[in-house]
């Protein structure tokens, strides 16, 4: 075994950002998107990519998950989507049209579509993905003409910050790309 492999694999895992702490006296929406980009902290810390997603109902959290694909073998383990079950699980009711979705990257196909068919009254995501976001990016399937629930969506909230964090976790994936496989190679999880 090649020792230098193996620091590479340990380096790998570390994430350079830290988490945020908000204040809790100004609840609004760079407030919960830390609590997101935290998450996505969480997610670089198991090797996953960082997104992460809370959900807000009455001011206060009900769900908050990171991106989960590679340790629940799960192509559908997106933040977005567990924070779904687990809001609609919270409340017992799968219609979450009192609550907001904040997310630290435009939801791709999968998970614009899930916020349509849960009723998410609203969507805040903070960078704007023009591959695969769904929500103003490649394209807004929330706008489709005939859709009978309209999410009311806010983009560009701590954009840099989240954006910083997806791109230094590819950045150093493809520095140990020789010595190990890369994250994942869905184009709907690959970084800008
Ligand atoms: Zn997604």
């Amino acid at each position: 075994m090649n020792p230098t492999n193996e620091s590479a694999g340990q380096r790998r895992l570390e994430c350079p950002f830290a988490k945020l702490h908000p204040s809790q006296l100004v609840k609004d929406d760079t407030h919960f998107m830390a609590l997101a980009f935290n998450q996505a902290v969480e997610a670089w810390r198991i090797d996953e990519v960082p997104i992460g997603a809370v959900i807000v109902k009455d001011g206060a959290v009900i769900a908050a998950a990171h991106n989960a694909v590679e340790s629940l073998n799960d192509p559908t383990a997106h933040a977005e989507i567990l924070a779904i079950t687990q809001a609609a699980r919270h409340i017992g009711n799968w219609r979450l049209n009192e609550c907001t979705l904040y997310v630290t990257k435009e939801p791709c196909p999968m998970c614009a579509g899930a916020t349509i068919m849960s009723r998410l009254g609203r969507v805040v995501y903070a960078w704007g993905d023009p591959k695969m976001g769904c929500m103003g990016g490649a394209t807004a399937t929330h706008e489709l003409p005939k859709l009978n629930h309209r999410v009311s969506v806010t983009r560009g909230v701590m954009e840099e910050e989240c954006r910083s964090i997806l791109q230094a976790y590819f950045a150093m994936k493809r520095a140990f790309a020789k010595s190990d496989a890369p994250a994942s190679e869905d184009p709907a999880q690959e970084a800008p």
